[in-house]
């Protein structure tokens, strides 16, 4: 329904720039396409000023509108929220083809109304202001500059099919990193067939390092804005050994003519964002060490590239082409980033940068977060993707009890829907085959697929209903079945900590998170259900005292230690201005590590759809 409310409204849209140009006449629809052109320029770095120029010039004998829009996104694709781009334009000007000035008008927050008066030849400047440092913002200062096309550049109303060029005039000695392919003209043009294409491909301008590798012949590079703790030649190795990891799954075909991965290393950076032949990464330039820290930034890496098949080729239903003036609303973001979640794990797994044994410690630990969460019983992995822009990207202090996160909840979901196609299939099939399927049969037939197609193709694959399953899990808001899916590879999850003869004792439990913040103790999360909730602690809350001792954070968790599950605790607090002594009964809990172990006496079929999902051989 969503969806076709969606087009319904493109329709619209398309149906009133048509009625406005045919109102001048009717003109041929196609001869009407303007050649856009961008001109991005930066003669101040340390202003943080970007300057754009765009034309709009059409062909002789073709007639023009009285006016035309230009109209900034106000979000970018692969961050769900409405980041408000057009609030950092300033300055705008138009002009005709000989200078003159053109009367223009806003007419909403990020919409210019030109009045060309029929003029085939105009151009508009502005300025963006570019001082944010983030995977979907802009950044321009005296060391380098990063942007998204969304974030900067204007599309013409009723146009966002038109091809366009994108010229950058670099200061010397800066280069240029895009995914865009190169255009004829002037150094540094290049060109975008239609404004998805543009906002897909973001822009590094600076004195980079470049690690390349190839891939069947295809360039691969990873772009390197700042110093870090990494090793040059582990890096490159690695990352190729995810693309070719990631190519296999998805059935050997490489569906782009180059890649490019944008990399900024910054003290306190992190995250990234997915585009058609390119990403942008930020990571903690010192983190690359330990292991543990470099692993973390192979998941990045394998997370971002996977997408490049699931979600910017195999899209869901509104994801593409986007309206960049409103929310795009889809239910399957648990896919699109839940099972790249899942992905960015058994990628590394495959190309051998973890182990099986690492990989089941890592969905174990996913296990045990999402069950400590109270809003996994509140909120669907289906609600929490259509939310995203509210919910998601807006925490608070009660998301963890009224949402579930769809990264976490969709990469489990994931791991129990590809074992679950591999028990019904009896170990012939996976959620690789869905993947393949999906590719094949939506992406290369220019469609987008729904939550219903999502469910009817893992069905073939699997050749049983998955209606229980989907019902219960995507849908639905019940407890996930862990030991009904990992039984198919012959494991079982086990959550009483017993590792030996020794069984954990229960602790005491207030159900509350602390946070140190100088000299004060802060309740930042109070846990629905939890004694702390049931007995009036309050997130904001500073903890003074405890059994009338001043508190700090060590103090507090070395007391608690020492009570039992029934105890008294005598909490001394600020809340607001006021203070007050809140007596709380502590409950227990047994706080053991969840562990994926192996079943008793694994039957040959159970050994064998380990073996095929996670290399190796199932052992104890
Ligand atoms: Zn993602």
């Amino acid at each position: 329904m969503l969806t076709s409310h969606y087009y319904v409204l493109r329709l619209a849209v398309l149906i009133i720039v048509g009625a406005i140009s045919a109102s001048a006449q009717p003109a041929q629809p196609q001869a009407s396409v303007p050649e856009i052109a961008f001109i991005v320029s930066m003669p101040k770095p340390h202003t943080h000023m970007l300057d754009v120029e765009v034309r709009v010039k059409r062909k002789a004998g073709v007639e023009a509108p009285p006016a035309e829009v230009l109209v900034m996104p106000v979000w970018t694709p692969g961050s769900y929220l409405l980041r408000e781009f057009e609030r950092h334009v300033q300055e705008f000007v138009a002009v005709d083809a000989n200078g003159g000035a053109l009367q223009w008008e806003k007419i909403n927050k990020n919409s210019w109304r030109v009045a060309t008066k029929g003029s085939r030849d105009w151009r508009a400047t502005y300025r963006v202001y570019a001082n944010e440092l983030t995977v979907r913002t802009n950044q321009l200062n005296s060391d380098h500059a990063f942007w998204n096309n969304a974030a900067l550049l204007m599309y013409l109303e009723g146009f966002l099919n038109s091809p366009s060029t994108l010229q950058i005039l670099a200061p010397q000695p800066w280069k240029v990193a895009t995914g865009l392919p190169p255009a004829p003209g002037p150094k540094n043009t290049f060109r975008a067939e239609n404004f998805d294409v543009l906002y897909d491909s973001p822009v590094e301008v600076s004195s980079f390092k470049t690690l390349s590798f190839e891939v069947k012949g295809v360039t691969h590079r990873i772009v390197i804005d700042g110093e870090g703790n990494y090793e040059p030649e582990r890096m490159r190795r690695d990352v190729q050994k995810i693309v070719e990891a990631s190519i296999d799954l998805m059935g050997g075909e490489i569906p782009y003519k180059d890649y490019t991965f944008i990399l900024h290393l910054r003290a306190n950076t992190g995250g990234g964002l997915e585009h058609l032949n390119s990403t942008a990464l930020g990571f903690r330039r010192f983190n690359f060490k330990p292991d543990t820290g470099y692993r973390s930034f192979l998941s990045l890496v394998a997370h971002e590239f996977y997408h490049l098949w699931n979600v910017k080729r195999i899209k869901p239903d509104a994801l593409g082409p986007f309206d960049y003036t409103k929310e795009n609303y889809t239910k399957l973001l648990w896919v699109a980033e839940g099972i790249t979640s899942y992905y960015e794990n058994i990628i590394l797994r495959r190309a051998g940068l973890i182990t099986d044994k690492e990989f089941l410690a890592g969905a174990a630990k996913s296990f045990q977060d999402l069950q400590k969460i109270p809003g996994r019983r509140v909120m669907s992995a289906e609600e929490a993707s259509f939310d995203t822009w509210i919910k998601y990207y807006r925490q608070d202090e009660n998301s963890v009890n009224s949402q579930v996160d769809y990264y976490d909840k969709g990469s489990i979901i994931g791991l129990l829907l590809d074992l679950e196609i591999r028990k019904f299939s009896k170990g012939a099939k996976s959620l690789d085959d869905v993947m393949r399927h999906l590719y094949n049969d939506f992406y290369k037939k220019d469609r987008n697929y729904t939550p219903a197609d999502f469910q009817r193709v893992s069905e073939l694959i699997a050749g049983a209903s998955l209606a229980d399953f989907f019902g219960k899990f995507v849908r639905g808001r019940e407890e996930l079945d862990y030991n009904g899916s990992l039984v198919a590879a012959g494991l079982r999850l086990d959550i009483t900590g017993v590792t030996g003869a020794q069984k954990p004792a229960e602790k005491a439990y207030l159900g509350a998170d602390l946070v140190q913040e100088g000299d004060r103790l802060v309740v930042s999360r109070v846990y629905a259900g939890s004694p702390a909730y049931e007995q009036g602690l309050n997130t904001g809350d500073q903890i003074v005292a405890l059994d009338n001792r001043r508190v700090t954070k060590e103090f507090f968790d070395a007391r608690m230690a020492e009570k039992k599950p029934g105890d008294l605790a005598n909490l001394t607090i600020f809340r607001f201005d006021d203070l007050s002594s809140l007596p709380m009964k502590l409950g227990g809990s047994i706080e053991a590590p969840y562990r994926i172990v192996a079943v008793e006496n694994p039957t040959a079929e159970q050994r064998q759809t380990y073996q095929s999902w996670l290399g190796v051989a199932l052992t104890k």
